[in-house]
């Protein structure tokens, strides 16, 4: 609303679809929030949303926290089942879909008090339930210690768990990655191709560029060539990535595409392999910022900034500092590690979670008090160096145990990237009988990489318990959701063949 009356007309967020201006966002989002309140939705009720990235997702969201609503955004490729439990889980009382879900939206979902679908028959109609008269919707008042929405986490490790965001949260996270970026203004062009169910799409683009008054192109699915050309079309400025998509970019071919205007590209929400950042920054004429951060952390918690004095490859940055601070201690004894050594990383500050939605055990285990301050377990083995650079190794649960020593398979992953051949590359621990576990590397080629090839780089570089003692080659590798590696496929898949 802020930049309702200081951009009223400059474009907001568009989709291929529709697009909008700040003032028409703002008025489309006190319609859905009077129309929310003729349903009956009560402030603090939760409304899940089951959109793809669009304009209306955006007047949902905005428009349920005007009413005081909890948006709970749901992830398109649960099964129904999945999204059942998400809509039990926060005992949903309304639930904003499009025809295209009807599917998913089977006659348990559709127990929710409202039904509300865009383009579709059931329910009521999304056209229909904006009340279009009345006053403007105050939302001054609101406590920033307030929910303010539900995000489930990626669900990489298990079932997804929703993470609870006050306002204050929201508040912190948006004006910390502002002030990171200083390429985050009302002239930004933004594009959020990354899920908004998921924190990077929604709070490390959407939000923020919402806050400053920028341009926020949605797009509803991920394919290299829709991104690229509407990279081109639309003048993008800035743009968000999960690491398998800019391999993706990468593999596609990006000659052909004008991104003169692009200056700016953000990646994080899982490792981003060390040996292809330069060939990002190249083939998009680009400046690549890594940042690191989970669900529970809204996600701003580290991230590289333009312009800092030292860049390191690997490095997601340094800390926060202004809204976060990180601990690194021994998962076993809880005691801090110095500088240099590998810990699991725990964070205390302004973006970090009052806890996770109606997961009492999951809270318990999460949450520890250290020195008076309580924090939060991120289950990520990391390092600081001399300069405060944070350094993100692996999951714990993935590293993998082989004849008693410990090997974290990003390391093995970023040495086969350093073969040009290799186009992606997975590591993952396979059972054996004597050592426990293998180290077992997952590759894609473009043809002209051999197993030898790649355990002959790990020999030159790595010591002799982390070579992979067996190299796969794949079509390609699966993914979640949220287009991360998906590990536990992967080590399904050849624990069996094994
Ligand atoms: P779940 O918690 O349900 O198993 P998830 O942890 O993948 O799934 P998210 O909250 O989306 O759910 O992801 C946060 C995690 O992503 C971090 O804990 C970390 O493991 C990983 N991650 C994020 N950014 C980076 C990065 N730059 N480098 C390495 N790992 C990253
Ligand atoms: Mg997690």
């Amino acid at each position: 609303d802020i930049a309702a009356r200081t951009h009223a007309e400059s474009l907001a967020v568009a989709d291929p679809h529709r697009e909008v201006s700040y003032a028409e966002l703002s008025r489309e989002t006190d319609a859905v929030a009077r129309g929310l309140a003729d349903l009956g939705v009560d402030p603090g009720d939760r409304i899940a949303l089951l959109l793809p990235n669009s304009v209306t997702f955006t007047t949902a969201y905005f428009g349920a926290m005007k009413r005081g609503a909890v948006p709970v955004p749901v992830n398109l490729r649960f099964d129904p089942e999945t999204v059942g439990f998400v809509l039990e889980n926060t005992d949903a009382s309304a639930l904003v879909t499009s025809g295209r879900f009807e599917e998913t939206v089977t006659d348990r979902n559709a127990g929710v008090d409202h039904l509300i679908v865009a383009d579709g028959d059931a329910g009521v109609g999304y056209d229909e339930l904006l009340d279009d008269g009345g006053a403007t919707v105050d939302v001054a008042g609101r406590r920033s210690d307030e929910i303010a929405e539900i995000l489930f986490t990626s669900g990489t490790t298990g079932r997804p768990k929703g993470v609870t965001h006050t306002h204050g949260n929201l508040v912190a996270n948006g004006w910390g990655y502002v002030r990171c970026f200083p390429f985050y203004s009302s002239e930004t062009v933004g594009l959020t191709v990354v899920p908004l169910f998921h924190a990077a799409g929604l709070n490390v683009t959407t939000t923020p560029l919402t806050l400053v008054g920028a341009e926020n192109h949605f797009l509803p699915t991920w394919d290299a060539e829709t991104a690229l050309e509407t990279m081109a079309a639309r003048g993008v400025t800035a743009a968000m990535f999960v690491p398998t998509m800019l391999i993706d970019l990468l593999e596609h071919g990006v000659e052909k595409y004008d991104l003169s205007a692009l200056s700016h590209v953000i990646v994080g929400g899982a490792p981003m392999p060390k040996e292809r950042i330069e060939a990002v920054e190249t083939a998009l004429g680009v400046t690549l910022l890594e940042g690191y951060g989970m669900t529970e952390t809204t996600p701003a918690a580290a991230v590289n900034r333009p312009g800092q004095d030292v860049r390191k490859a690997g490095s997601i940055g340094p800390p926060m500092r202004d809204i976060v601070d990180v601990r690194i201690e021994d998962p076993e004894t809880g005691e801090t590690v110095g500088t240099g050594r590998r810990g699991e990383l725990l964070w205390h500050g302004d973006t970090v979670t009052p806890g996770y939605w109606n997961r009492p055990e999951t809270n318990e285990e999460a949450f520890v008090e250290r020195d008076g301050r309580t924090w939060l377990r991120s289950g990520d083995v990391g390092r600081m160096d001399d300069d405060g650079h944070l350094f993100v190794e692996d999951r714990l649960d993935d590293m993998i145990v082989t004849g008693g020593e410990n090997v974290y398979p990003r390391e093995v992953e970023d040495v086969s990237y350093e073969l040009d051949g290799v186009v992606e590359v997975g590591v993952v621990g396979t059972p054996h009988d004597r050592l426990g576990e293998q180290v077992t590397a997952v590759v894609v080629s473009d043809g002209s990489v051999t197993a030898a090839d790649v355990k002959s780089i790990c020999r030159e570089r790595l010591a002799e318990y982390k070579l992979p003692r067996s190299v796969e080659f794949v079509e390609s590798i699966p993914k979640t959701s949220t287009r991360k590696v998906d590990k536990v496929a992967l080590r399904d898949r050849f624990s069996e063949d094994g």
